[in-house]
């Protein structure tokens, strides 16, 4: 595998020269997101000065991927690293290689022993990876479910279109780790060819989701003429894209980007909070940008442990998600990918939570907790039905008392 200084970022996706003559300068310096900096706290104030350069590079996307900051010398100017950290950056990089965007660094906090900084658990690699009694590389066996190169089609009725190999931060999590054995997935034109010419020819795909790697880590422009060829496609109905980028490199959701998307309408984007820590002014405005276009977002979480595993932390989390307009859809049990057991909880704990939710928090706020399979989605859920008697159902209501609704069986 690579490392992250290795990896091919093809200068025509994230180089600024190429763009210049088609882009305008709100997209190498949006003007929205430099304005947050005039307050002294704010994460694009703080981080310019914590990575010493000016607010007009901290908001520049391309700035920020340039930065990655992808070892332990690197990490260790803008934060004091514990030794797991340390250690994980030198012996996992031939596994899973670390990047982390200069403003994803600058969210984190100390570590705590006994109150871990979720952002850290999320970015930084641990030697902990290193042990791991179940994980496997291919969880979801996508690559049996792809009919040809990085097209995962399980449902009949939809694809999920893997464009993308790079992404702001490696998350230490990710259940596609793997992609990154692979060299030249990125935005590749014969991987892109292939699949709208799979789609074009598969008149039952109604919905495709384009995803990776994160496909926002392209040029305005490869991404319009991505989205146009598949809109192109008469049976195609809907298109989703999953990225992380308003929540890793918020700078990267620009009003041009989302002017773009909103030519293409229907278009969703689902993204991946999965802390309040995450929610800033930053990626507010990244996600204002989305939705002031009619793009509706919705959010896609993963139950982690030191992250979000506890009721409050959950809480927090789905409140502020509709603050800023984003519908939380599913809360994902962590995939039994290789190097992830210490970020794994114990199912119960996922119950527990879901089970508390309802009733104590607006409805439409609670995300499907799901486990992910080779051939789909499992909802998990505690269980209401206790049974029935005759004709009526015997419930546990969500203040856990019994209630009888009559006559509802046949
Ligand atoms: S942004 Fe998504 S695809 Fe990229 S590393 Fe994180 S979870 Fe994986």
């Amino acid at each position: 595998m690579l490392e992250t200084s290795t990896l091919p970022i093809p200068s025509s996706l994230v180089s600024d020269s190429q763009f210049q003559s088609t882009e305008s300068l709100d997209t190498f310096c949006p003007k929205d997101f430099l304005a947050l900096g005039s307050q002294a706290s704010s994460i694009t104030a703080t981080g310019a000065n914590l990575f010493k350069t000016s607010q007009e590079n901290f908001v520049n996307w391309r700035w920020q991927m340039r930065t990655q900051v992808a070892d332990a010398k690197q990490a260790a100017l803008t934060t004091e690293l514990i030794a797991s950290e340390t250690q994980g950056f030198r012996e996992l990089q031939d596994v899973f290689h670390a990047g982390v965007t200069p403003y994803y660094m600058s969210l984190m906090r100390e570590h705590r022993p006994n109150d871990p900084c979720p952002i850290r658990l999320q970015g930084l690699p641990r030697t902990e990876e290193l042990a791991d009694r179940f994980g496997v590389p291919d969880p979801l066996l996508e690559k049996e479910h792809s009919p040809v190169k990085e097209v995962v089609h399980v449902y009949p009725d939809r694809v999920a279109f893997c464009v993308a190999q790079l992404c702001p931060v490696y998350c230490r999590y990710c259940y596609r780790k793997r992609r990154d054995e692979e060299v030249g997935l990125h935005f590749n034109r014969s991987i892109i060819d292939r699949g709208i010419d799979y789609i074009s020819k598969n008149s039952a795909i109604r919905d495709v989701l384009i995803t990776g790697g994160d496909p926002f880590i392209a040029s305005d422009v490869a991404l319009d003429n991505l989205i146009s060829r598949i809109r192109a496609i008469p049976h195609v109905e809907i298109i989703r894209i999953g990225t992380r980028t308003p929540v890793t490199l918020p700078y990267r959701v620009t009003t041009e980007l989302a002017r773009i998307l909103a030519k293409y309408h229907p278009i969703y984007v689902n993204t991946h909070f999965n802390c309040v820590e995450e929610i800033t002014p930053e990626s507010s405005l990244a996600i204002a940008n989305l939705v002031n276009h009619g793009i509706p977002v919705g959010n896609q979480s993963v139950l982690l442990k030191g992250v979000n595993d506890t009721y409050e932390k959950m809480e927090a989390l789905l409140k502020g998600l509709l603050k800023i307009r984003v519908r939380p859809y599913y809360l994902f049990h962590p995939h039994n990918v290789a190097g992830t057991e210490h970020l794994r909880p114990s199912l119960d704990i996922g119950i527990k939570i879901m089970k508390k939710l309802r009733g104590n928090i607006t409805g439409f706020a609670i995300p499907s907790y799901i486990i992910d399979t080779p051939s789909g989605k499992v909802p998990i859920a505690h269980n209401h039905v206790l049974g029935v008697d005759g004709q009526d159902l015997i419930l546990e209501d969500v203040r856990g008392e019994i209630w009888r609704e009559k006559g509802v069986v046949f």
